[in-house]
């Protein structure tokens, strides 16, 4: 079936042959190169290719372990499905991105992060296993402990190893549906960077950054730190029900913004009034998990205010040691352009994710996954014609500070720039032993040069 298909960026836009998760078995043997697709929420084109695979109807559990809060399903079930059948049962999922349409393949596969990373790392860390579909048509387990390499560079392999079906991701014990949220005010980047880090042992942290402000005030933003709340946190009238929230109503964008809309002005009055919103600030609020976690998600297409040209999301991480130097010149340059963005997310992330092998001295990491120890700042900006112009200047920065560009989000990035942050050569290598007919491909791929041939 063809299809006019983007994912959430709106770009690229192309015409693909969408396939069933069963047809895989066919493109395989008939030695037809394919794209997996999960909800489409990465922003530019990693789930985008000439066929793609749509994973989204392989969604059964398969298995849970109440003991150990094991999780067995399948790839293509989504977060929001996951959350809606064992919130009630006293699980939560051990690490969420801003939005629950996700699934698990795709968390996987970006090896996504979310507010705890500063403690808990990124999503693989709480992969215990998966079955995966290899070109070859095998079908094997990867883990911490088995076929180790598949296992370390299919978590934030971009689907292009294999087609992940099941995976087996540990879950972890909540008492209510509730978080405890406290709200701090920075009055620029040093304060932000203090906050986080008098708040670090604090298991979420996240804040939103006027990327508009200048002078003494470059970096001034607002901190949100979060814990699961105990029962007796709650109110008494939500102890009966701790852990049921009330279904939360959802307003979806119903047509395609005009691009007059998102101005300067306009991104510059909505950050001053959001900075100067009176938050209950110091003090603990209890918010319910859907309310902490995913804000926009109640807003259903809101993807569609950035008019019918699409957005790109510019994400980048930087090394602790460059991270404050490199972010300030980083905003100092959107700044001087006036070119801010509404949605601008500023993040500390931990030591990046490494897991003790059992019974051995030898620690797994993910050397394709984004996050490293350091600052990541995501912002929105509307696709417009002196967009890439900032964007190159940009990545220039990120270059010279020792960062680099999270996959997940990205539409543009020249080959060059990828080459010098990630570690192309290992993860060609890994390809060439799994799929050396480049059968996994996407758009992406493609225009990074990690595929070959
Ligand atoms: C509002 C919003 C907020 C977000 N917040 C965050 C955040 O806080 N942190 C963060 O890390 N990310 C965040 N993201 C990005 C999002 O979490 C990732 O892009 C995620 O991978 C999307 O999953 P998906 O199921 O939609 O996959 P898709 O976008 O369809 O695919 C993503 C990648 O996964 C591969 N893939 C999908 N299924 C499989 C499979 N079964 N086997 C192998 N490969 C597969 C695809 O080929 C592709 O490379 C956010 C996105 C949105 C829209």
């Amino acid at each position: 079936m063809k299809k006019i298909i983007s994912n959430w960026g709106n770009y690229p836009t192309i015409e693909a042959d969408i396939f069933e998760f069963q047809q895989i078995h066919h493109l395989i043997k008939s030695k037809q190169s394919f794209t997996l697709r999960g909800l489409g929420r990465s922003y530019g084109d990693s789930s985008l290719g000439e066929r793609i695979v749509d994973t989204t109807k392989n969604r059964y559990f398969l298995h849970f372990d109440e003991e150990k809060g094991y999780l067995t399903c399948e790839a293509g079930i989504s977060l929001a499905e996951i959350l809606e059948v064992f919130v009630p049962k006293g699980w939560f999922l051990p690490v969420t991105p801003g939005t629950k349409f996700i699934t698990i393949g795709g968390a996987i596969s970006s090896d996504v992060h979310g507010k705890n990373h500063h403690k808990e790392g990124s999503f693989c860390k709480h992969v215990v296993s998966m079955e995966v579909l290899l070109a070859s048509g095998k079908q094997i387990e990867c883990s911490p402990t088995k076929n180790v390499e598949l296992f370390q560079y299919i978590c934030g392999g971009m689907g292009l190893l294999g087609a992940i079906k099941t995976a087996t991701i540990k879950l972890k014990k909540i008492e209510t549906a509730y978080i405890k949220q406290i709200t701090y005010k920075a009055k620029n980047l040093e304060e932000m960077l203090t906050l986080f880090h008098q708040h670090e042992d604090s298991p979420y942290t996240v804040a939103w950054m006027d990327c508009l402000a200048t002078g003494r005030n470059l970096g001034r933003g607002i901190l949100f730190t979060g814990d699961h709340a105990k029962l007796e946190d709650l109110p008494l009238e939500l102890r009966d029900k701790p852990l049921e929230i009330p279904k939360r109503r959802t307003l979806t964008i119903p047509f395609y913004f005009p691009s007059f809309v998102l101005n300067p002005l306009v991104v510059k009055i909505f950050n001053f009034l959001y900075y100067h919103t009176s938050f209950q600030l110091g003090k603990p609020q209890i918010v319910d998990y859907d309310h902490f976690f995913y804000p926009l998600d109640s807003l259903l297409e809101w993807n569609k205010i950035y008019g019918k040209r699409g957005f790109v999301q510019y994400q980048f991480v930087l090394p602790k040691e460059n991270g404050l130097d490199g972010t300030k010149h980083i905003i100092e340059e959107i700044a001087k352009r006036k070119m801010g963005s509404f949605l601008v997310v500023f993040k500390v992330f931990g030591n990046p994710n490494k897991i003790p092998q059992e019974g051995s001295k030898k620690v797994i990491e993910f050397p394709f996954s984004f996050p490293k120890e350091g600052y990541t700042l995501a912002l929105d900006f509307p696709l417009q014609p002196e967009l890439e112009e900032l964007l190159s200047k940009l990545d220039e920065i990120v270059i010279k500070y020792n960062g680099r560009l999270y996959l997940t989000k990205d539409a543009r990035m020249k080959k060059e720039m990828f080459y010098s942050t990630y570690p192309v050569e290992d993860f060609l290598r890994v390809k060439k032993k799994y799929d050396p007919q480049n059968q996994f491909t996407s758009l992406q791929a493609q225009r990074l040069g990690l595929i070959t041939n």
